[in-house]
C-alpha cells in the first residue's frame, strides 16, 4: 500500500510556484495578486481565509482580504465584486462561502469575471471544464488530479466510483475522471444518497473517490483488493485526547481499508493540502494570462 502524501506533494508544488513567481518578477512581470472576500465572522471561514493569505505569502504572491459586515446587502456585495472585476491590480479573487442567508450565493458567483474566478465556480469555467477546454478547475478536483498525476496512477479504462455529487467536488471530479485525457479516461459511476446498490458498486471500483462527509462510511468490505482510495471527507469529531479537543475524520475507514488498497489518501494530510495549493496554481495562471 502506498500512502498518497498530500502534504509532501503540495509542498513541492508550492516550491515550483514560488520559483515561477521569482522568474516572473525577474522578467519584470507582475507579482500574482489574490483577494479573498470575507463576509461576516463565521469561524471556519475566517480560518480558511487566514490559511489562504498565509499560503500566498509563502509563495511570494500579494494578497488582500476584503472584510465585509454580516449585514451587507446583496446589492452592496455585488458592487464589491464589480469593483474587484475592474481592478487591474487584482489577478484573481474568491468570495469565501457560505454567505449569510439573505444573499443569493449563485448570483454572487455568477457576477465574478470568469477570467478572475480562481475558485473555478463560475458556470463559464465549469462549462469549459465539461468540454475539456482550458479553464480554472475547482480546487479540490484539481488537487485530486494532481495527486494522481504525481504518483503516476493509471486511470485509463479503470472503473471510478465517486460518492457525492456536490458542485464543488463530486460532480466536477466525475466529469474530469471521465474526460479524454490524463488523469481521466476512466469509466465513471457518480453516486449519491439515492443510489440503491452502493456497496456493490464500490466493490467493483478500481478507484473510489469518497466525498459525502460521513465518517468511515466506506468500510473495508466495500473495497476491492488493489483499489485506489481517495478520501475527500473531513468531518470534525470530538477528541478529548487532542489539544484542540477535536480531530478530522475521513469518509473511508483508513485503518481497515488501507491493507486492501494499492494507494490511499490519509485524512488529514491527503486531499486537503492539495486543495489549498490548487488555488495558488489558478492564481498564478490568472497572472500569466495577463
Ligand atoms: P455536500 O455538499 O455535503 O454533499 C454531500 C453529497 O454526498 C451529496 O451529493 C449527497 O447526496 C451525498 N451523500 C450523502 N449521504 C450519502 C449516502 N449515504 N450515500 C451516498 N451519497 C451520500 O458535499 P461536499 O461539500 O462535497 O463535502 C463532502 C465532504 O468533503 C465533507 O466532509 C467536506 O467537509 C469535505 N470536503 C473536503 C475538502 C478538502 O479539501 N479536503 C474540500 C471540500 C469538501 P445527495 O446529493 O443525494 O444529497
Amino acid at each position: 500500500m502506498i500512502k498518497l502524501d498530500g502534504r509532501a506533494t503540495s509542498q513541492s508544488i508550492r516550491q515550483e510556484i514560488a520559483a515561477e513567481v521569482k522568474k516572473l518578477q525577474e522578467k519584470g512581470g507582475k507579482t500574482p495578486h489574490l483577494v479573498a472576500v470575507l463576509v461576516g465572522s463565521n469561524g471556519a471561514s475566517q480560518t480558511y481565509v487566514k490559511a489562504k493569505v498565509r499560503d500566498c505569502e509563502e509563495v511570494g504572491f500579494v494578497s488582500d482580504v476584503v472584510r465585509l459586515s454580516e449585514t451587507i446587502t446583496e446589492a452592496e456585495l455585488l458592487q464589491e465584486v464589480q469593483r474587484l472585476n475592474a481592478d487591474a491590480a487584482v489577478d484573481g479573487f474568491i468570495v469565501q462561502l457560505p454567505l449569510p442567508r439573505h444573499i443569493d450565493e449563485q448570483k454572487v458567483l455568477m457576477a465574478i469575471d470568469p477570467a478572475k474566478d480562481v475558485d473555478g465556480f463560475h458556470p463559464e469555467n465549469l462549462g469549459k471544464m465539461a468540454l475539456n477546454l482550458p479553464s480554472y478547475l475547482p480546487a479540490t478536483p484539481m488537487g485530486i488530479l494532481d495527486l494522481m498525476d504525481r504518483y503516476n496512477i493509471e486511470t485509463g479504462g479503470k472503473h471510478c466510483v465517486v460518492v457525492g455529487r456536490s458542485h464543488i467536488v463530486g460532480l466536477p471530479i466525475s466529469i474530469l475522471m471521465g474526460r479524454n485525457g490524463y488523469p481521466g479516461n476512466a469509466t465513471v459511476t457518480l453516486t449519491h444518497s439515492r443510489t440503491t446498490n452502493l456497496p456493490e458498486l464500490l466493490r467493483s471500483a478500481d478507484i473510489i473517490i469518497a466525498a459525502l462527509g460521513k465518517p468511515h462510511f466506506v468500510t473495508a468490505d466495500m473495497v476491492k483488493e488493489g483499489a485506489v482510495l481517495i478520501d475527500v471527507g473531513t468531518t470534525r469529531v470530538v477528541d478529548k485526547s487532542k489539544k484542540s479537543g477535536h480531530r478530522l475524520v475521513g469518509d473511508i475507514d483508513y485503518e481497515k481499508a488501507a491493507s486492501k488498497a494499492a494507494y490511499i489518501t490519509p485524512v488529514p494530510g491527503g486531499v486537503g493540502p492539495m486543495t489549498r495549493v490548487s488555488l495558488l496554481k489558478n492564481t498564478l495562471l490568472a497572472a500569466r494570462h495577463k
